[in-house]
Formats: structure tokens, C-alpha cells, sequence
């Protein structure tokens, strides 16, 4: 389904000329965004002073409530009169509009509370950007509001757009004044708002919210999105992030609301976090390697390198309904731009299929004789409006065609608007997208109008729209895809050991230690149902061979200490020892080279596991994010390989099978030259198993298990190593 009204100049307004029914005070957002009454504290007459243009915007926006000044320096502001205070308004006021040194602002809050004001956007710059001097009085701030029940945009933003025709509320500083629409803006970067108008007033792209959030101390960009959830006004939501602010929530939020509407995001490129990284395999494998896209897409959300596709795909998605797939019939009438676009979709993945013999049959009847009747369907320079019809019609009813890309080279002969029309007529009605491509500079304004205006997107190159398209068949894909089941789901009666992992966490926090010992996090996995490799921690040489009498040869042996992180790079790792003799020179050796740094070491003595080959399960946290789930080709070689895959928690099991199956070596996993499989079903059971210990322990920051060793059979899965961290304090 195309979303609701798009592009245009908003008509006369609907309730403009309803009688004034008295409305109850608005509560919670609706304070923000349907106020009765706006007060602008700080406004004046000056010129290019950003407290004229809100009230000026207020104004020009036709608000359908009362706006009134305030500015204890003048009595009349822009012909209205101008109050000294908030207070001394007569009438009710839901929202203020801040533009005050920040020095003033904790008091005009205090003012707003006293009046009964519900809603501030602070547009006053001069806080927590600043530095502590500025998150204190920010603190301050916020103090004043929550204990007032004030909902806060900002500070330090350019305002807030609702475009609804009910309501017409511009408090913002913007210059630019797009038309009223379905598309959402959601912008952490104040100057970079003013752009994004700007661009979708001269794309005509109509907008339903418009909000700038800046320092975020208050309303989130989560919550922003919920409330947008079920607002059939709100099409496309397109978000400018800096960082995600509210991190566990994000994911979640996200997910849900993709389902319903598209989110598309401009968002810095990677994670890069700091010192923890290097502490575990995941932690220095997840700083550099996952790439932001990956974890978006998987929540539904689609990212865009630029500002520039943000709109192509912003106008796709607002315009057009969702293609049923990949396959893009391409008409122009030229050869050279037929040929750019369909290298560019063949690059995005898209398809570029044969069309039927009955199209072709349709085209040929319809188009001059020289004209090429395959895909890319050149309908030659002198095609006209006839010909555009007949092509986009003949190409949009094939089978084997999802989506239809019309490209036109305006040449002096045609009648470029008379073009549009026929594409538009041919268009309608179609469930299949349609998007455009008018090459070219002058001359096809008129045309590029007619377009938009019938709900048409124009690009002026075809890269553009071949990147909408793959967009818009990945978000169908997105949307087809099985969600899966969760871990409750899939290990149903196999109920982890809770109390141990708490009992195991709660030690480690008495201890005020932020790592856990090897045996403690060998217990809290186990409790969670991972297989481990029998292990035997012991003192002495004495303790070792009981040990290995305990649980017979073959065996390893391993040196452990206290921030000995990576054992077998300090020979403190001995693999497949056969005799008591070699298990007695392995350890007497492991002693003498570490006691010099490590003078309490202890030994760890582990039955060989059977599996051969070697997988890393892992988690870390993300600022961003939240938990991160990992899984790769593992053991000590992992950083080398970075063979791994990650996913945001929480998983299900589709979600599993598509982290194993994505790794390079899957190969050597789904059995390569003579090596059995190891069963995937066994994997993607570790992986739900993961996901549960992370729901279950928020308190772990980091974990590996690195290796789990693998092999044909579900019993010879077993994990050898385990390093698991908790957050500080
Ligand atoms: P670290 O990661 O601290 O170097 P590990 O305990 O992970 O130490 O051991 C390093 C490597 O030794 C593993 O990747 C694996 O190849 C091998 N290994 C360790 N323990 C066993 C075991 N019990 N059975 C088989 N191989 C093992
Ligand atoms: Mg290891």
C-alpha cells in the first residue's frame, strides 16, 4: 500500500472554518505535538534573530490554537501583543517554545510549571554540548520538568513540525516550509534538519512530522517511533542519528515498528568502542568488524549512506506500494541510460529478466520497428507520449516484471509533460511500482511536476532509483521473511539453572571483580546447558595427577591465573598428553615459565574433546545496540580468520541459521573433502542457548566461548575455554 497523502501544497484546511469546540488540556506527547495554545518565550521583531522566526513560522503555518509572545522587554511582538512572563497570559498555554540564553532557562521552566505549561521545546543552545557547566544546568533542567510533568524536546534543537491540518504547528526556526505529507523526519543534528526541509520542500515531499531532538534530555528517538507506531498519517519515518541514546530499547523498537511502516536511517558507519575491546575475542572482533548496516537491516531498519539516497528512498517509499520482488522491467528511450540502470540494479542484486513473448508482442505493435523490444526496453529518441504508454504499460503487466523503471532523455522534439501524463495513466492503478529517471537539466520542470505530483518519484540519474528499488524488494524480503522461534520456544522444558548463575554473579560482585574465574564461568554455562569438556582445577602437581586419574588420559592441561587471557600464547595451553610422564613435564614446564609473573598459577586438567573442528560463541555488549551475539570459526586463530557473524539479541532460531550459514567456512562446517557435517540444528541450539543466558544475566558484559569444539555426532560437542565479564560497579 502507497502511503497516504504525498506532495503537494496543502489545500484550504479542512477544519478551518468548524466552530471552536473547547478541547480538554493535552497530556504526555500530545502536549508537544497538539498543544491548544503556544507561548514563545524570548521572541522579538528582530531581524534574523531565531526568536522571530518561530513566532514568524507559528504564524505563516496558520497554528490552529492561540501563539502567544512573550518578552518582558517589549509590548508588541511581530503586531500581537507581547506578555512580560508565561505567567502573565490569561488564558491556559500547553506548549512553550524556549529561545532564551540558557542561563534563563531553568527559570522560565519554573515559570511554565507554575502556569500549568505541559510541553517545552528548548531551542536554547548552551548545555550538556558544552560540557559539564552545561550538563549540570541541563540536569537542572530536567529536574524542574519531570517533577513539573513537562515533556521536553531539546534543548539545544531547532523545534518541532506537525504538519497535521488539524493542528499546523511549526515551532521551528526552519526556513524551509515543505508541504504536509506522510513522511516522518526525526533529526539529531539541528543544522542538518534545516537541509533535510529544505531538500524535501524542493523534491515536494510531503512531511507529517518534522523533529529536531537535539541533546535528547527528555523525549528519545524511541519513543518518538512509538508513538508514531500506529498514526496511519505517518508513512516513511527517516531518521538522521548521530547515536541511538536509549541503547536496549532501540532494537526492540525498531523491530516492531518496521513491521508496520519504513524506517530508513543515516547513521555513521561502525561500532568503534573503546579499552574493553582487546579483553575477549568478541569484545576486539566486535570494535572493527560489524558492520552498523547488518545490524540494522536485521531490525528491519534500512540504512543509507547519504542524505542524497535518504531522499530516493524516502520518495520511493512514500510513493509507491512495496514491489513483490527483485525483477525491474526498465523502459527508455535511449540506449546509453537503459544500459547504466540496468548495470546498476544487476549490481544491487536486482534482476533485469527476459520479458514474455506476449510483451514483446504488445511492444512490437506498439513501438517504431528499430526500436529494442528485450529488457531494457529501448523505445528509441523519437518515442512519444504513444510509445511511453504502450512500453510501460506492455512491461508493467509481464509476469516476470516487479517493478518498472522509465527513463526519458528529454529530446527536443518531445512533449515532455505529455510524456509524464502517459506514464502516469499507464501507471495507474498498477500494484507494481513505478519510479522515473527525466535526464537532463532544463526543460522537463513542467513534466518532473506533473510526475510527482501523481505520486510518480523522479531522479535525475538512474543509480538512484536502482537503489529504491533494491531498498524496497529487500524490505518485501524483509517483511516475507519467517520470524522464527524464539529460544523459550525452542528449548521449552529445558530450564536453565538460574540460581547458579546468580549465585556465580553475585560472589563475583561481593568480590568486586568484574571477570569471572574459569570455573565459575564454566559453572554458569553448563547451568545453561552448553556441553563443556570435563575439567579438574588443581593446586599442585599432586592435585593434577588425581585429576587425571580421575578423568583418564587422553588429556590437556592448562595454566590459569589471573589476567592470563590468552593461555597457549604463554605455553600455557598442552593438548592431547597421553602418560602421566608427559602430564607431569607439561605442567612442571607451564610452572617454571609462568610462576615469574603469575606466582599463584593453577592448572587445569580437561579430558580432550572429540570434536574436530573448532567454533567462538560470544557476546558483547554495544553502546548502540545493546547485546551483540557472535559466531564464527573459533579457537586461537579467530582474530586472523574474523570469520564471524553477528546479530543483535534477541535471536530466534532463523536468525541462527542465517549467522551460520553466512560465515565464508560454512564449508568446513556443512562437511567439506570427506569430513561429516556437523549438525546444524545442534549449532543454531548453542546460539538460542546464548541468547538465553544474555536475557537471563544482563549483568554480563562480555563472554566467549572460544573454543567449542565440534564434530559429526551431537555428543562430541563440547567447550573447552570460557572468559566471561561483568559490568563494573
Ligand atoms: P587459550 O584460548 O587461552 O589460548 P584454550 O583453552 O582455548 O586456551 O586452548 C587453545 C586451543 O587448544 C584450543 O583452541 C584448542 O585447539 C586446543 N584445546 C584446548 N583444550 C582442548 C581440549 N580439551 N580438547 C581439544 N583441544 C583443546
Ligand atoms: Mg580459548
Amino acid at each position: 500500500m502507497p502511503c497516504d497523502s504525498i506532495g503537494g501544497m496543502p489545500g484550504p484546511h479542512p477544519q478551518a472554518d468548524t466552530p471552536d469546540v473547547p478541547r480538554p488540556a493535552p497530556t504526555g506527547l500530545d502536549a508537544l505535538f497538539r498543544p491548544r495554545a503556544v507561548a514563545v518565550i524570548g521572541t522579538s521583531s528582530r531581524a534574523r534573530t531565531i526568536g522571530r522566526e518561530v513566532l514568524a513560522n507559528l504564524l505563516a503555518a496558520e497554528f490552529a490554537g492561540a501563539v502567544f509572545p512573550v518578552n518582558p522587554h517589549h509590548d508588541v511582538v511581530q503586531s500581537m501583543k507581547c506578555y512580560p512572563s508565561v505567567e502573565a497570559i490569561p488564558d491556559p498555554v500547553d506548549l512553550a517554545v524556549v529561545v532564551v540564553p540558557s542561563a534563563q532557562v531553568v527559570d522560565v521552566a519554573r515559570a511554565c510549571a507554575r502556569k500549568g505549561v505541559r510541553g517545552m521545546v528548548v531551542i536554547s543552545a548552551g548545555f550538556r554540548e558544552i560540557g559539564p557547566a552545561g550538563a549540570a544546568l541541563e540536569g537542572e533542567l530536567m529536574a524542574v520538568c519531570r517533577e513539573a510533568g513537562i515533556r521536553v524536546i531539546g534543548p539545544n534543537c531547532m523545534g518541532l513540525i506537525n504538519t497535521d491540518p488539524a493542528v499546523r504547528l511549526n515551532a521551528s526556526f526552519a526556513a524551509a516550509k515543505p508541504p504536509s505529507g506522510s513522511v516522518a523526519f526525526i533529526s539529531q543534528s539541528g543544522a542538518l534538519g534545516e537541509a533535510i526541509l529544505a531538500q524535501a520542500q524542493e523534491l515536494g515531499l510531503g512531511i507529517s512530522y518534522f523533529v529536531s531532538v537535539g541533546n535528547r534530555a527528555d523525549v528519545t528517538t524511541d519513543e518518538l517511533l512509538e508513538a508514531w507506531e500506529d498514526e496511519d498519517r505517518v508513512g516513511p519515518v527517516l531518521l538522521y542519528l548521530e547515536s541511538f541514546g536509549m541503547a536496549r530499547r532501540f532494537p526492540d523498537v525498531a523491530r516492531r515498528i518496521s513491521r508496520k511502516k519504513p524506517v530508513i536511517a543515516v547513521k555513521a558507519g561502525r561500532t568503534v568502542q573503546g579499552a574493553s575491546a582487546a579483553r575477549s575475542h568478541t569484545g576486539s572482533l566486535a570494535g572493527y568488524d560489524v558492520a552498523i548496516d547488518t545490524l540494522l537491516a536485521q531490525v528491519g531498519v534500512i540504512r543509507v549512506p547519504s542524505i542524497e539516497d535518504l531522499f530516493a528512498l524516502a520518495s520511493a517509499f512514500a510513493m509507491q506500494p512495496l514491489p513483490r520482488g527483485g525483477r525491474i522491467g526498465i523502459v527508455t528511450n535511449s540506449g546509453g541510460p537503459g544500459i547504466l540502470a540496468t548495470d546498476a540494479c544487476v549490481s544491487l542484486g536486482l534482476e533485469v529478466p527476459e520479458l514474455s513473448t506476449a510483451t514483446r508482442e504488445r511492444l512490437a505493435a506498439g513501438l517504431a520497428k528499430e526500436a529494442s523490444l528485450r529488457n531494457p526496453v529501448d523505445m528509441i529518441a523519437s518515442a512519444g507520449p504513444a510509445e511511453f504508454a504502450c512500453a510501460v504499460s506492455a512491461v508493467l503487466a509481464d509476469e516476470s516484471v516487479d517493478a518498472v523503471l522509465v527513463i526519458s532523455i528529454t529530446p527536443v522534439h518531445l512533449d515532455s509533460v505529455a510524456a509524464a501524463r502517459a506514464i502516469v495513466d499507464a501507471s495507474r492503478g498498477s500494484s507494481k511500482p513505478v519510479l522515473s529517471c527525466f535526464m537532463g537539466k532544463d526543460g522537463h520542470a513542467e513534466a518532473v511536476s506533473v510526475l510527482r505530483a501523481s505520486g510518480i518519484p523522479v531522479y535525475q540519474f538512474p543509480e538512484a532509483p536502482a537503489r529504491a528499488l533494491q531498498a524496497m524488494a529487500r524490505r518485501r524480503a524483509w517483511l516475507d521473511r519467517a520470524v522464527g522461534r524464539t529460544p523459550d520456544d525452542v528449548l521449552a522444558g529445558d530450564e536453565p539453572d538460574d540460581s547458579i548463575a546468580r549465585a556465580v554473579i553475585a560472589q563475583a560482585r561481593a568480590e568486586e571483580r568484574t571477570s569471572l574465574s574459569f570455573e565459575e564461568g564454566r559453572r554458569l554455562v553448563v547451568a545453561h546447558g552448553f556441553p563443556f569438556a570435563r575439567s579438574v582445577v588443581a593446586e599442585t602437581l599432586e592435585e593434577v595427577l588425581d585429576g587425571a586419574a580421575e578423568i583418564g588420559f587422553p588429556l590437556a592441561l592448562k595454566a590459569l591465573a589471573v589476567g592470563l587471557s590468552h593461555k597457549s600464547d604463554r605455553g600455557g595451553v598442552a593438548v592431547d598428553l597421553r602418560t602421566v610422564d608427559e602430564l607431569a613435564t607439561a605442567c612442571r614446564r607451564m610452572k617454571k615459565s609462568l610462576a615469574p609473573d603469575h606466582p599463584e598459577v593453577r592448572f587445569l586438567v580437561q579430558e580432550m574433546a572429540r570434536g574436530d573442528r573448532e567454533v567462538i560463541l560470544g557476546m558483547r555488549q554495544d553502546a548502540d545496540f545493546g547485546p551483540l551475539l557472535m559466531f564464527g570459526l573459533g579457537g586461537v586463530h579467530v582474530e586472523v580468520l574474523k570469520d564471524v557473524a553477528f546479530r543483535v539479541h534477541p535471536i530466534t532460531d532463523v536468525d541462527a541459521g542465517e549467522m551460520i550459514r553466512s560465515l565464508r567456512g560454512h564449508a568446513l562446517l556443512a562437511g567439506v573433502r570427506g569430513a561429516a557435517p556437523v549438525p546444524e540444528d545442534l549449532m543454531v541450539e548453542l546460539l538460542l542457548r546464548l541468547d538465553r543466558l544474555v536475557a537471563r544475566c544482563p549483568e554480563i558484559v562480555e563472554l566467549d566461548l572460544n573454543p567449542v569444539m565440534l564434530g559429526a555426532r551431537r555428543e562430541d560437542a563440547a567447550a573447552v575455554d570460557v572468559r566471561v565479564m561483568l559490568a563494573g560497579g
